[in-house]
């Protein structure tokens, strides 16, 4: 197995630059240096471009399933606990999702966001649920991270309490993620003033959705440098609208995109980010930068949990989680806006490759990466583990053909 190997021939996006014709150089699982080739070069060419692989801020691993549990036409919610209740007494949840088993639902939402790019993710469910599957899903699920469900009288109670569990992450220089203000009762929309009064509102808060926050909550979340997980087909679908997000970057508060599950948002996180330019150009009239997006999901959600010096761009010393997509279009900000499952060339996770076309076995085969061969509309790839054999096994659960849009396989 080498080592070290390099990518070249391709563009190269990084913080400050995109490079043309640039090669990559990684040494065991990190990126070694940018402007040489090892020995063993896997070589693109013209049309290719690499990104660092991408960062899901918001997911919930448990329950990535379709079809989507929402309101009664023509009607939203108040607040996220209406929707649970209509979602706890649907049939799907009642019914047929239970019969597949929590490591199979773990394992579809891991396939879920590698099929997009995405390498690192984090399920937003407490450590005593999802630790015994985060060492066996074929992508980073973070663990490294204290929660809240959310802040208020009634929230689902993860955790050990907010003040515990925020103090947990300073200690350890972690994440402290909740959602806050999913609605717009008094006490939705109170969130950030809970956190103020328990003196827990710093740059270790990850607050998801937000849709309730006022002018001065956001002022507020910028000056503690806390961050915000944007979910906006979840969003949408549930209330109708989203955060006040031109606000939000207009603050410089540091904005992820998060796909939340399928239950209520996006299928995967390259929907959810077109969802997030179609959603900001209908509400402003104006476009939110290709560029911009792509930041909330690679370099902004790599600093909300504190993982800068790992993930979230291609610069030596980080670990080599590269995305590597053929160009749809002369700018390469544009041509992963526009990028399906099928236009991934190849996804590496700490230098090994997890996805990627069949002609690139050989950079699987040397790396000593074990992958199972599926066709995704039309193209062969290689992947990691065996998404057509879970597929499978879901099926046989549930006692009929599935489809799920998330698991894109021929068949
Ligand atoms: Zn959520």
């Amino acid at each position: 197995m080498p080592g070290a190997y390099s990518l070249s021939g391709l563009s190269i996006v990084t913080p400050e630059a995109v490079i043309a014709s640039g090669s990559l150089q990684v040494d065991q699982a990190r990126i070694a240096r940018l402007g040489s080739t090892a020995r063993f070069d896997v070589r693109f060419g013209d049309g290719y471009t690499a990104f660092p692989a991408l960062v899901n801020v918001h997911d919930h691993f448990n329950g990535n399933y379709l079809p989507r549990v929402g309101p009664p036409p023509g009607e939203f919610y108040l607040n996220w606990s209406n929707w649970e209740k209509d979602f706890k007494s649907s049939e799907l949840l009642q019914v047929e999702r239970p019969k597949i088993p929590p490591e199979d639902r773990y394992e579809l939402s891991a396939y879920k966001n590698l099929f997009s790019g995405v390498v690192t993710a984090n399920d937003h469910f407490g450590h005593e649920f999802n630790e015994p599957f985060i060492p066996r899903m074929p992508m980073r699920l973070i663990g490294n991270y204290t929660l809240a469900h959310e802040c208020s009288s009634f929230d689902l109670r993860w955790g050990e309490g907010i003040e515990i569990e925020h103090e947990r992450a300073r200690r350890l220089n972690w994440p402290f993620i909740t959602h806050l203000e999913e609605g717009f009762d008094p006490e939705s929309q109170d969130g950030i003033g809970v956190l103020e009064r328990l003196g827990c509102l710093d740059d270790h808060c990850v607050l998801i959705h937000c849709i309730g926050f006022s002018d001065e909550d956001i002022e507020k979340v910028a000056r503690a440098g806390a961050s915000v997980a944007w979910c906006p087909a979840s969003n949408l679908f549930m209330f109708n609208l989203t955060c006040k997000i031109r606000l939000m970057l207009k603050a410089g508060v540091n904005v992820a995109i998060g796909t939340d599950s399928t239950g209520t948002g996006s299928i995967n996180l390259l929907e959810e980010m077109r969802f997030a330019r179609a959603t900001y150009r209908r509400l402003y009239g104006e476009d939110l930068s290709p560029r911009t997006i792509v930041d909330m999901v690679t370099r902004n959600p790599a600093k909300a949990f504190r993982m800068e010096r790992d993930i979230g761009a291609l610069e030596p010393g980080r670990l080599a989680d590269v995305l590597v997509i053929r160009q749809s279009a002369a700018d390469p900000y544009e041509s992963l806006l526009a990028a399906h499952t099928e236009d991934i060339e190849l996804l590496v996770q700490d230098g090994t490759p997890i996805l990627g076309a069949a002609e690139r076995e050989e950079l699987f085969t040397a790396r000593g990466a074990r992958a199972s061969r599926v066709k995704v509309h039309g193209r062969e790839m290689l992947v990691k583990g065996d998404p057509a054999g879970l597929l499978v096994r879901v099926r046989r659960a549930v006692g009929f053909r599935k489809v799920l849009e998330f698991m894109p396989l021929d068949e």
